[in-house]
């Protein structure tokens, strides 16, 4: 048998498939979201959006946010889930991880909320795949010098940098 030619990924590409197969356990009835961070080229925390640990799925009990055709991007408290991204920053202070300096994957642009909290965990960059509807996100995380990059994509904050760089 022949082995087969593939292309290899670069880093950052590697990575989001990484966050696309954590976004596959998602419970949320919307949108399934994964969410990584990255330090020098090492996973250190996974999260993908669903209810806390112990607590009714969406799936199961319903959720407000659909019930009441809840645009996206908005009354996000409505929903008992917990985002992706704040999955991944809980999971590192569950595990007494550092994520400071590190690069977060995630396959959606992260809201308004999620960005505050990246900000204070101190990651640095943030590579996302879809879009998400969120000015306040974008202005915040500009303000704040943090490298935001779509993969394959436009790049904004604080100037592109070599994603094959160690981070
Ligand atoms: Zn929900
Ligand atoms: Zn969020």
């Amino acid at each position: 048998m022949k082995p087969v030619k593939e292309v290899r990924p670069n880093w950052d590409t590697y990575f989001m498939q990484i966050a696309v197969v954590v976004s596959s356990r998602s419970t949320c009835l919307r949108r399934r979201v994964g969410a990584i961070v990255v330090k020098e080229r090492r996973v250190l925390t996974t999260g993908y959006n669903g209810a806390p640990a112990g607590i009714a799925h969406c799936q199961e009990v319903g959720c407000e946010r659909e019930r009441l055709q809840v645009p996206p991007g908005e009354r996000h408290e409505l929903c008992r889930g917990l985002h992706a991204e704040q999955n991944a920053i809980i999971q590192a202070a569950v595990h007494g991880v550092s994520i400071r300096d590190g690069t977060l994957y995630c396959t959606d642009y992260p809201c308004s909320v999620c960005a505050k909290m990246i900000i204070n965990a101190g990651i640095r960059r943030i590579v996302y795949q879809g879009n998400y509807p969120d000015k306040l996100a974008k202005a915040i995380l500009a303000e704040a010098g943090v490298e935001v990059v779509r993969l394959g994509g436009d790049s904004s904050g604080a100037g592109k940098r070599d994603p094959t760089a160690k981070a």
